[in-house]
């Protein structure tokens, strides 16, 4: 079972806007956001407006239209920032083993040059 959802997680700071962060996209489902440490070119986090820990959490709780409306909202992003060609990574790190560092659903967005097998 998932951990119950912690509201103090700095990406829920971020949605309340009690920290800044550089959005580039908002919507009634997502909020989308240039990662503080980019790993890549072009390195976007989006995050599900609702209280999610994780993708499991997301995946097994949120209702039809807030997938639906998370899902297009990632497309969305993708193809306005114009990473659709020549092609981009989505990434959703869920729980311990994957290294999941903050506690609210978030899918990192990596572009900008081709990003091998694997990122780390
Ligand atoms: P995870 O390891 O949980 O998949 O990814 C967490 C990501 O959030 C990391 O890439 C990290 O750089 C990013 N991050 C952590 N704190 C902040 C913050 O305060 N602002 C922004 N924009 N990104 C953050």
């Amino acid at each position: 079972p998932t951990k119950p959802y912690d509201d103090q997680n700095i990406f829920a700071k971020i949605l309340r806007g009690e920290i800044p962060a550089k959005t580039v996209y908002e919507d009634d489902h997502a909020l989308a956001f240039h990662d503080i440490a980019p790993q890549a070119p072009h390195h976007i986090l989006v995050i599900p407006k609702g209280a999610y820990v994780s993708w499991d959490d997301f995946s097994a709780r949120a209702s039809d239209a807030e997938i639906a409306g998370f899902i297009r909202a990632v497309g969305k992003v993708a193809r306005e920032a114009r990473f659709v060609e020549p092609g981009y990574r989505l990434l959703a790190n869920t729980g311990v083993h994957a290294g999941q560092e903050v506690p609210h659903l978030h899918v990192h967005i990596f572009a900008g040059q081709p990003l091998g097998p694997m990122l780390a």
